[in-house]
């Protein structure tokens, strides 16, 4: 069974062709500069490319040209799309709606576009894909959407409720939602199995950092509480958004600096985090090549966000009552070691003693970094959003055979 993974954005169309026979990558892409130009780069498992200048004016001429590579020339991997079995779609906001991965219909696209207002960045590019996609894809291809927030749906109301006055969520929806779920869940599973153990007996902490950062509790498999919130802005300190800031340093800031709500809004999303506080980069090789060249913002910036995972660790252990294991995913938690021994070091409290050989020099791996008498297992697990997302697909459009 062959799934096309898509992970649209306002510009850009990402895919992962995937055979799920072996989970081996078959092709992937991306389509960029959509609305203003257009590029693709596609790539096959056998190392043929196509990497070229192109006109895609919308979604649906990216998509057009997609089909086009997969299915005719030299880095062909398919004869016709007739042998894609179904296409999962990554959608970041499900709201309240959308608790788990689903089949996609006309209705559901709709759904998807109507919470462009909690995500405007995300879901209006998801629905235009799915969309397009329909358009391309042979009759009766099934879609499926994987929601970002859906593994967070378990959250208790007590932690995705803000103190507000009720009508904020009961009129705007304003809450918690969480995000990062795919990767959360596919992690958090990953690790479980590593450790030879049912994911329903332990209480984890999944530490995903990357340019955007979250932090979930995983208790019983489920997650129980989140950094991100309403948007993905909330948390700890990223790569260029602010992470957790008290809402009155916005609004004072806001009246001083003379600036409008979308204005601030950049000002917390786009000149915030490493960024904002280094004035140097939002890439944390950057940061961390400046702090040892003796940069002291650059290396507050980096101590900022050790920190704030440390208070995230030590709050969701007490929320949990118990912590079995910590893990690091993403591009920072997978390969920067200096970040994960300055998280793990003086947690002996909680009963986190890292294996300093075993972290060192590690990269993208999964392995065990803790020490053997550690208490709590330290882990680096490797993401793979696209392949929680065509392993969704498969069992959802099996089960609705
Ligand atoms: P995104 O959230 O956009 O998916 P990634 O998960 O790819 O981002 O993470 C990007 C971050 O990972 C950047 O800050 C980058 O500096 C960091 N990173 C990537 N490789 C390394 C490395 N070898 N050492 C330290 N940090 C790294």
């Amino acid at each position: 069974m062959k799934i096309l993974v898509i992970n649209a954005g306002s510009s850009s169309l990402k895919y992962q062709l995937l055979d799920m026979t072996d989970e081996s990558v078959i092709a992937k892409g991306n389509c960029d500069r959509i609305g203003i130009g257009g590029h693709i780069k596609h790539t096959t498992f056998n190392g043929k490319t196509v990497d070229m200048d192109c006109e895609f004016p919308t979604h649906t001429e990216a998509f057009e040209k997609l089909v086009e590579v997969l299915t005719t020339g030299d880095a062909a991997v398919i004869s016709s799309m007739s042998e894609i079995a179904a296409v999962g779609h990554r959608v970041v906001h499900g709201g309240e709606k959308f608790g788990a991965t689903t089949i996609v219909d006309d209705d559901v696209i709709q759904a998807i576009d109507d919470l462009s207002e909690l995500a405007p960045v995300h879901n209006h590019p998801h629905a235009l894909a799915l969309r397009a996609c329909k358009n391309v894809l042979a009759p009766g291809t099934p879609q499926v959407a994987v929601f970002d927030t859906a593994f967070h749906s378990t959250m208790p109301e007590k932690a995705y409720m803000y103190g507000m006055p009720y009508e904020a969520y009961e009129k705007y929806h304003v809450r918690k939602y969480g995000f990062h779920g795919t990767s959360h869940r596919f992690v958090s599973q990953a690790l479980a199995d590593a450790m030879g153990k049912d994911i329903k007996d332990l209480k984890i902490v999944s530490c995903h950092l990357g340019n955007g950062s979250s932090i979930t509790a995983v208790e019983g498999g489920k997650s129980v509480d989140t950094s991100m919130g309403f948007t993905p802005l909330d948390g700890v300190i990223m790569g260029t958004r602010s992470g957790c800031v008290d809402p009155s340093a916005v609004t004072y800031l806001e009246n001083k600096m003379s600036l409008s709500p979308s204005e601030m809004s950049d000002y917390l999303n786009k000149k915030s985090g490493f960024l904002g506080i280094s004035g140097i980069s939002s890439d944390n090789r950057d940061i961390s090549v400046a702090a040892e060249h003796g940069d002291k913002k650059a290396k507050l910036a980096g101590e900022m966000l050790r920190y704030e995972i440390k208070k995230y660790i030590g709050s969701y252990a007490a929320i949990m009552n118990g912590l079995d294991a910590v893990l690091f995913t993403g591009g920072i938690g997978e390969n920067s070691d200096d970040l994960r021994a300055d998280v793990c070091n003086n947690m002996e409290v909680l009963g986190i003693k890292l294996d300093e050989k075993a972290n060192a020099g590690l990269h993208g791996k999964l392995a065990k970094i803790s020490a053997p008498d550690s208490k709590v297992q330290v882990w680096v697990v490797p993401t793979n959003e696209e392949l929680l997302i065509a392993r969704d697909t498969k069992e959802i459009v099996e089960k609705n055979k």
